[in-house]
């Protein structure tokens, strides 16, 4: 099979041969037909908490729940990404990790998709704010022998780690973490600027959600945001939502850590849902608005967790003249990989997994034609 299209960076056609599930060869065309959609790599998403209804996080989860979240995402451009979970029971953590690991050995197109698990928590912060809305009953310190236990029952899958380097022993664990593979992204953290600084010395590599999952009053400076900002070592990641962060925040974000800020959606399980009122099983009742924004039904102001998938963010960001498409694009694809290997990462090479994005720009509004996972397509766009 081959696929054709405008390659998404030069704007000139391309087109790629795909065989065995993946890039087989890349040529650029001289001439191409009249009209031809933008090919991109597959968008890739960090922090998935749960998409349409299906949440990483309950107990009832089951692998054909997890495989439709596949689905689900494939529909939006994303053909790589990292289930979440957050800070839990030690029985939930394992039930869960049980069974994102039976969806991979279900589905072969989970075992695609997911590039990894992402564990949140629960070696955070018990801090009002900085935990945002983790149990701060289950929160705890760093316990290497613990994590190793999880990550026996996930089949080394647990790939990225959210801590908080304010616990005593946090410098040994991100060290073990690290040595053992595993990317240690600093997060709903109150640490100081000292254990910051520490913990990237140790191996830490990522922020999670710069921004969110902070104190709402912060002094001055010194703080972490600052030191986090400041730290060159560190990748940032943020939810590009609309909603989460100002555009001036996102600006300075994308200035300072130009080539290592990436997109996520952090998007929990009311994303993909009509407009309505729900009941959420971690703050009573929550409201999603037509315009996609998810609050507390009796605090709107207060933001109860992100509804869009990363092509929103994307979307987002383009529409607001933040980035331009390509590095909007990047930034939610190549660069996320890039945080995870700790390699640069090249766009249609021959030999690497077919996952790429067929899509049109209408206005400014991207429109997702067709997604390709390790060459298999798992979503056609139709116009009825
Ligand atoms: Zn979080």
């Amino acid at each position: 099979m081959h696929v054709e299209g405008l390659d998404y960076q030069s704007g000139k056609p391309i087109r790629l041969g795909i065989k065995d599930g993946k890039i087989a060869d890349v040529v650029y065309l001289l001439k191409a037909k009249k009209y031809l959609p933008v090919i991109a790599p597959g968008l890739v998403d960090l922090q998935v908490n749960g998409y349409g209804g299906v949440d990483f996080n309950t107990t009832q989860l089951m692998a054909s729940d997890v495989n439709r979240v596949v689905q689900m995402l494939a529909k939006q451009g994303v053909t790589t990404f990292f289930p979440t979970l957050i800070t839990n029971t030690d029985d939930s953590i394992r039930k869960a990790l049980a069974t994102i690991v039976l969806a991979c050995k279900t589905y072969p197109e989970a075992a695609s998709a997911i590039g990894g698990i992402h564990l949140e928590g629960p070696f955070i912060s018990k801090e009002d704010g900085a935990r945002g809305a983790h149990d701060p009953q289950l929160v705890q310190k760093p316990d290497w022998e613990l994590f190793q236990q999880w990550q026996t029952v996930a089949e080394e899958k647990i790939k990225i780690i959210t801590l908080s380097p304010e616990w005593t022993g946090s410098d040994e664990f991100i060290a073990r973490c690290t040595k053992s593979g595993v990317v240690v992204s600093i997060g709903h953290t109150a640490a100081t600027p000292e254990q910051i600084d520490r913990a990237v010395k140790a191996g830490g590599r990522l922020s999670t959600h710069l921004g969110n999952g902070t104190h709402l009053m912060l002094p001055r400076h010194p703080n972490y945001i600052w030191e986090q900002l400041a730290q060159d070592k560190l990748w940032t990641s943020v939810i590009a939502d609309g909603f989460h962060l100002p555009d001036s925040f996102l600006k300075i974000i994308f200035k300072v850590k130009s080539e290592t800020a990436i997109l996520i959606s952090d998007c929990t399980y009311f994303a993909g849902l009509n407009p309505g009122t729900y009941n959420s099983h971690i703050g009573g009742e929550v409201m999603l608005s037509p315009e996609g924004r998810l609050s507390l039904a009796n605090q709107p102001n207060l933001l109860a967790g992100s509804a869009q998938s990363l092509l929103w963010c994307v979307n987002q960001v383009v529409r607001k003249n933040l980035l331009s498409l390509k590095d909007a694009w990047n930034k939610a694809s190549l660069k996320p990989l890039e945080v995870l290997t700790g390699k640069s990462q090249s766009v249609f090479k021959a030999g690497e997994p077919a996952n790429l994005v067929l899509f049109e720009q209408k206005q400014t509004e991207i429109n997702i034609l067709q997604t390709i996972l390790s060459g298999e397509i798992v979503y056609l766009h139709s116009d009825d």
